[in-house]
């Protein structure tokens, strides 16, 4: 039997281990695009873009591969999937047949549109990164375009080597998209205090040598940062005639249209809880519990036995210069949002209730309520806010009374 894995990403290079843990003899191939061995992504805005070595951190030891028996091709894109010969076509010509094939080709940074955009840099492959660290070391005056999780790290990690720095961010508010509103608030003050000029409801409108046009000022910076989002690479799943749609379309056993093709990682968009909803979530926990699960399924299926579904409690983290930011379940704009008191200074807990039910935790600073947060909900019966009250707002006595 053999697989083929598209990307080697977390996704891709988590599945790759995971199937070779399940069968010791079946045929990996696991095809990157990328010349460097597979390497984890979050450090590259927490620490390599900030240091003079520019060090990154591999997913999997450089021997795994071959002491495992995958084969990993590198500066290999894949040009074709051909889902009726059952093969993928590399840019050497080169062909690999697969049995079961997964598609990990992950995302790509939106690509800013706007007069003068190519002086800014961008920040997703170790490639940016270290090209991004060197002109930190050398720039006094940054500007980061975009208050997402990226664009807050990069802002306050560059904020810490005393750089003079200014983070414009198009909406109301930075982190408007991922956390609740007054979490948002508060990170965004302690930045402010930290030093970062944070400019909200603010597009940039032209791009120059010496800083940023917007429409109400001028941002001087010798260093222009976009990080305005990411979109899944869905060209080649398109061109295979898979069903996209955000992503590529995948049922809760992560196959896609086509039985034999599962997809995974960021370019995956699977159904979440209802019958009609759907999420593509962009995190390392998406990322790894999808590769199991992939790898598991294709194991089952050759073997005629039950497949797993995928339902997964979501987390995420950011830090961002001191702060550690961690999130867990998913939050809606129309949730209601609720402050734990009595916590300890410098933390904060925000919980999302919706129908009354507890959905998501935002916390800050607080790992154990994080941890409680996953643990709650998990919990088969819902979470209300009187549970909460009961305990006054102490998560881990929660927790104890449910087990
Ligand atoms: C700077 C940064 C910081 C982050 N920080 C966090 C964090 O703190 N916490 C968190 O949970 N998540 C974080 N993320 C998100 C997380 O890294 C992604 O969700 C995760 O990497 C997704 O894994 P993936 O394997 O699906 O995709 P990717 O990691 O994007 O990997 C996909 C791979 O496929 C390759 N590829 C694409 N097309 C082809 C092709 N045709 N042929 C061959 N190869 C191809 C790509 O080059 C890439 O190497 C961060 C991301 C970035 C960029």
């Amino acid at each position: 039997m053999s697989v083929v894995i598209i990307g080697a990403g977390h996704a891709g290079t988590t599945a790759a281990a995971a199937l070779r843990k399940l069968d010791k003899d079946i045929k990996i191939s696991l095809v990157s695009e990328e010349g460097s061995p597979p390497y984890q992504r979050p450090p590259l805005s927490k620490k390599t873009i900030f240091s003079v070595t520019q060090n990154y951190d591999l997913i999997l030891g450089k021997d795994f591969y071959n002491k495992n028996n995958i084969q990993l091709n590198l500066n290999s894109a894949v040009e074709e999937i051909n889902p009726i010969q059952s093969y993928v076509r590399l840019n050497s010509n080169k062909i690999i047949e697969y049995d079961q094939l997964i598609i990990a080709t992950g995302s790509k940074g939106y690509k800013l549109n706007i007069p003068g955009s190519e002086i800014a840099q961008k920040l997703y492959s170790i490639n940016d990164a270290q090209k991004l660290a060197k002109s930190i070391a050398k720039a006094k005056k940054v500007a980061v375009i975009g208050g997402g999780f990226i664009g807050c790290e990069i802002a306050s990690g560059a904020q810490k080597q005393n750089k003079e720095v200014t983070l414009l961010e198009a909406g109301p508010s930075i982190l408007g998209r991922s956390v609740a509103p007054i979490f948002a608030e508060s990170v965004s003050k302690i930045h402010q205090s930290q030093g970062i000029n944070i400019l909200t409801n603010c597009n940039a409108l032209s791009i120059n040598a010496r800083g940023i046009e917007t429409a109400s000022s001028f941002v001087p910076a010798d260093l222009v940062v976009a990080g305005i989002g990411v979109t899944p690479n869905i060209e080649l799943a398109s061109k295979a005639n898979l069903d996209i749609d955000n992503g590529i379309l995948v049922n809760k056993l992560l196959q896609t249209s086509n039985e034999n093709i599962f997809a995974i990682g960021d370019i995956a968009n699977f159904p979440f809880q209802s019958d009609s909803g759907r999420l593509r979530l962009e995190s390392i926990q998406n990322a790894n519990e999808q590769a199991k699960i992939a790898a598991k399924n294709i194991i089952a299926l050759r073997n005629n036995q039950k497949l797993q579904s995928y339902s997964p409690i979501p987390w995420f983290w950011s830090d961002q210069g001191d702060l550690k930011l961690q999130m867990v379940g998913v939050g809606k704009l129309n949730a209601k949002h609720h402050v734990l008191e009595n916590q300890t200074a410098g933390t904060l807990t925000v919980l999302h209730f919706e129908d009354g039910q507890l959905v998501a935790i935002d916390t800050l600073n607080h790992g154990v309520n994080h941890i409680c947060g996953r643990k709650l909900l998990s919990n088969k019966k819902p979470i209300l806010l009187d549970d909460i009250e009961r305990f006054k707002g102490d998560l881990k006595s929660l927790v104890k009374e449910l087990n």
